[in-house]
This record gives structure tokens, C-alpha cells and sequence, in this order.
């Protein structure tokens, strides 16, 4: 008999496997991400169907399985986060961050804080009318998690404090540029950035979440900071991040 064991994960994708099964990418703390099967979950009648709907946190039961997919036996959904299936922005931002667990961790590597940073973001995105803000936070302090973080105390390549109302944040070299080190450095990839933008990043990423709907974002830095982050993702995790246009799509003015 196989072995069996139980967790809490959050289920990002389901693809239909042969008629009707489903292969789902799910992630948990303890394994990382993994790729399980839910026989029959696309029955009507199967009582898995419910655990299969992205984005989902879920307590299941999975038979190991040696050398193949693990399955998925039964299960609980402790969140089925139906305000966000039932919009399209926040849809949207919600696989955006599907994406980016999917892009940065690995299968069966445990990984400390992501289902965690996960969680709080969902619960944002689904009680809280401000999906662009959801989205900052994650892109953030996911940031933050993998250790990607940008150098935004001083110019990363003097140390000189940036105090100007316009900053240049360098992609390609991890944070603040003066002008004297950009110009030495011409071939690197940034942008402008106004120095409001840069206080607001560095509040997102150390107020407690509950305190978190104090922060205001006006739609400018909205902007500069989902162009900057975003990119600085792409560039550093090597990707192209596909949902990130449908982001673009649906942003609008908070
Ligand atoms: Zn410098």
C-alpha cells in the first residue's frame, strides 16, 4: 500500500488529464511545489471537484506515489476565495502571483514564508477592493523572500544617500543609482522613480499586514512601482511572466 501523508497547500493551476482527470500544481511550505493528480475530479459528481479550483487553500490527504504523481485522495477546502473568482481584476492578480510562486520555487524543496506571504495576499485581494495594492505588497515582499530585494538605502554602486525627488532604481544592478555611477555604467537597465514611490515600497515591505490599509498608493506611484517591480522580477528570476500583461489589462485607478 502506498504511504499517505496530509498538508495545507494552495492549489495554482489544474490542467485536464486524459478525459477525466485533472494534474494540478499545488504548493505547501513543507514539499514546495508538486504536481498531483485528482482522479475523476472532472466528474460532476466527484467529491474532489471543489479542491480543484484555482486559486484554493486546501487541507488534503495524498497517496505518495514512487517515481510518479502523487494523488490526491480527499481533502477539505478551508478557502475558496470566491470573491476573486468573481472578478476579473482580481483574477487577474491572483494568477500573476500563482505565476511567480510557480516561477521562483522548486518541486519538493521546502520553502519558509511563501505560503504564508501567499495567504495574507489572497485574504487582501479577497476582502479588500484594492487589488493593485495586493499585488505591490506581494511583488514586495516576495522580493523580500527570495532575497532579490533592491538596494534602496543609498546609490548601490557609492553608498551616497539618494535624496533627490527623482531617484533611478537599476535593474540590472540590484538598486539606487547616482548619476556620477550610471554614468560609468551605461549599459545597465533601470528607471526614474520618484523618491514618494521609494518611501511607499519600503512601508509595504515592513508595516504588519493589519496595518497595511493605512498605506495610501496613488495611481501614479501605483504605476512606476508595478513597472519597476515587475521587470525587476522578470529580470532577476530569468522569465517572462505571462500574466503579468492581463495585469496591465485590468489595472485602473485606485
Ligand atoms: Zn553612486
Amino acid at each position: 500500500m502506498s504511504k499517505s501523508y496530509t498538508q495545507i497547500a494552495l492549489v495554482l493551476a489544474a490542467y485536464p488529464l486524459g478525459e477525466a482527470d485533472l494534474r494540478l500544481r499545488i504548493f505547501s511550505g513543507g514539499r514546495g511545489l508538486q504536481t498531483v493528480v485528482a482522479k475523476s475530479a472532472k466528474k460532476p459528481k466527484s467529491s474532489l471537484r471543489g479542491l480543484c479550483q484555482p486559486p484554493s487553500l486546501v487541507n488534503i490527504e495524498l497517496a505518495a506515489s514512487r517515481g510518479g504523481m502523487d494523488i490526491l485522495k480527499q481533502g477539505e477546502l478551508l478557502e475558496g476565495y470566491l470573491q476573486i473568482k468573481a472578478d476579473f481584476d482580481k483574477t487577474a492578480a491572483a494568477a500573476y502571483l500563482s505565476e511567480l510562486i510557480l516561477a521562483a520555487q522548486n518541486d519538493n524543496e521546502p520553502s519558509e514564508g511563501v505560503l504564508e506571504l501567499a495567504q495574507a495576499v489572497l485574504a487582501l485581494l479577497e476582502y479588500a477592493n484594492r487589488p493593485s495594492f495586493a499585488v505591490r505588497v506581494f511583488e514586495a515582499r516576495y522580493l523580500a523572500l527570495l532575497g532579490l530585494l533592491p538596494e534602496l538605502g543609498g546609490c548601490v554602486g557609492c553608498g551616497a544617500k539618494q535624496e533627490e525627488k527623482t531617484v533611478y532604481l537599476s535593474v540590472s544592478e540590484g538598486g539606487l543609482l547616482c548619476a556620477a555611477c550610471r554614468a560609468q555604467n551605461p549599459d545597465q537597465q533601470g528607471f526614474n522613480l520618484s523618491l514618494g514611490s521609494v518611501k511607499t515600497l519600503l512601508r509595504l515591505l515592513v508595516l504588519p499586514f493589519d496595518k497595511l490599509t493605512t498605506v495610501g498608493l496613488s495611481a501614479a506611484a501605483d504605476n512606476e512601482l508595478g513597472e519597476v517591480l515587475g521587470e525587476y522580477l522578470q529580470y532577476h528570476l530569468g522569465c517572462r511572466l505571462k500574466s503579468r500583461r492581463f495585469l496591465q489589462l485590468s489595472a485602473k485607478t485606485l
